[in-house]
């Protein structure tokens, strides 16, 4: 079993975050320390730790990360002049929460594509 880390929390609601949107298979939520103008996360409620254990069932709730994105990007205002989605895996792409999460970062230009 994974172990859970604050990202369940934040979907049982047991802490306090700016929860923007959840149905029974996503929750999308600011990110506590914004890199963008627009920076939301997007996370599966479902326990999955990292792209590495991303399964063929878990392929609506995937799709599902991607159409919330685009409403939440409408909903910010920044469709028209574009954004980009983040999913860092493991230590060499910079995860440090292991509960996958999407980055909606937008707002302004976001320069090169990759982010320090
Ligand atoms: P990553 O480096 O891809 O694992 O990103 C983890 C992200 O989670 C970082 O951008 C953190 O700022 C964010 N984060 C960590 N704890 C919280 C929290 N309690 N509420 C909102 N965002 C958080």
């Amino acid at each position: 079993m994974a172990e859970e880390t604050i990202f369940s929390k934040i979907i049982r609601k047991e802490i306090p975050t700016t929860l923007l949107y959840q149905d029974e298979l996503v929750t999308a939520f600011r990110d506590i320390n914004p890199r963008a103008k627009t920076h939301i996360l997007i996370i599966p409620n479902k326990l999955i730790p990292t792209v590495n254990d991303v399964e063929a069932d878990d392929e609506l709730t995937m799709g599902r990360m991607f159409t919330v994105a685009k409403k939440l990007a409408k909903e910010e205002g920044i469709d028209e002049n574009g954004y980009r989605l983040i999913v860092n895996c493991k230590a060499h792409g910079g995860q440090e929460v292991y509960h996958i999460h999407m980055h909606l970062v937008g707002g302004a230009p976001l320069g090169p594509m990759l982010m320090n």
